[in-house]
């Protein structure tokens, strides 16, 4: 089968490789649609290492074509959506309710990490009954595939952020995530939203997705204009949706005391990330730092397609650019180079 893979640190390509077999438990998965990701970015410029010859991707929905002697949910010609995060349902980690952890911190992190991920025209999945989700037939497969991982994510922003009802919330960038973390913030509640973002594009599909109040960066204090919007009070809830060092600070800043910093964003660079002491209370004032990494499992991924079937969210309005898998090359540089105004590409298998 063909597969699009990291052949070195900084450079991809197309390699064949075997259709892989699944084991007792485990699915195998004709890819029908993926989306590119910036981690697949990270992964490429040696965000985890050297990685030769993995096949890179782990958003993807598909068609079971082969499952282990053990899979009881799920029967080849089934329509799935795998989560990115296929964790270990066994381990003492998800066990205690951090299944993205299971095995060590971010074990459940398997797809283009430490096995090949969903480039390809079949995938490997591990624990198939827990990890897939049959998706509903009113929902479609470029629909479906945002759920691996952008509204996992951006949803895990919001609900770990403990946003009351009626309470005010910043979500800092709005690259897909961050949209999707606004979305899951109006879908918690949420009475004030503010998203931050400098993009034209980006500042438009924040506010489809329910911010009420756009803060560009470039050209106003964020913390002096969220001071504003909150009479001086500070929001309840910030979400970190870069992973930059500033945009983290300025979180901490900007959460009221008793709020929550909640992160989604990758922090691949420098040795520390910075918490600003005084605005932090001098470590005393209540402020939680949340973290997590894109919840999976089979719950979660039918609890986010029931999401899309009842139609409070439309995602695929995120979908910039469309490609051939044949043209994934150009597609990987059109996300990795952030060329054309774009959000996210879909690829079709
Ligand atoms: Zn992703």
């Amino acid at each position: 089968m063909k597969a699009f893979v990291m052949k070195q640190i900084g450079q991809v390509g197309f390699m064949e490789k075997p259709v892989p077999r699944p084991g007792p438990g485990d699915a195998i998965v004709r890819t029908t649609k993926a989306l590119i990701c910036t981690s697949d970015s990270h992964t490429v410029g040696g965000g985890i290492g050297p990685r030769e010859n993995l096949t890179l991707g782990h958003e993807a929905v598909g068609v079971v074509h082969e499952v282990g002697s053990e899979v009881k949910v799920f029967q080849p010609g089934d329509r799935v959506l795998v989560g990115a995060i296929t964790p270990d349902w066994g381990h003492p980690a998800a066990q205690d309710g951090y299944a993205s952890q299971s095995g060590a911190p971010l074990g459940g992190w398997k797809f283009s990490n430490s096995k090949d991920g969903v480039f390809a025209e079949y995938f490997h999945v591990n624990e198939a009954d827990a990890n897939m989700a049959k998706i509903p037939d009113g929902v479609p497969d470029e629909m479906a595939v945002y759920c691996a991982d952008m509204l996992s994510t951006g949803f895990m922003g919001a609900e770990k952020g403990n946003i009351p009802i009626g309470g005010t919330v910043a979500v800092l960038a709005q690259g897909p995530v961050g949209l999707m973390a606004t979305a899951g913030a109006r879908l918690r509640g949420a009475g004030l939203i503010i998203g931050v973002e400098s993009v034209p594009n980006r500042q438009k599909l924040a506010r489809t997705y329910g911010a009420d109040e756009i803060v560009d960066f470039t050209r106003e204090d964020v913390v002096t204009r969220t001071g504003e919007l909150t009479q001086g009070e500070g929001v309840d809830t910030a979400i970190e949706a870069l992973g930059a060092d500033a945009t983290f600070q300025t979180c901490v800043k900007i959460t009221k005391p008793g709020g929550t910093i909640s992160n989604t964003g990758y922090f691949g660079e420098g040795e520390l990330v910075g918490i600003p002491r005084v605005e932090w209370g001098v470590g005393m004032a209540d402020k939680t730092i949340a973290t997590g990494l894109c919840p999976g499992g089979r719950l979660r991924m039918e609890r986010l397609l029931r999401v899309l079937e009842t139609k409070r969210l439309d995602p695929t309005l995120m979908t910039t650019h469309t490609f051939r898998f044949d043209d994934i090359e150009r597609a990987f540089e059109v996300s990795d180079k952030k060329l054309d105004d774009v959000v996210k590409v879909l690829v079709v298998f």
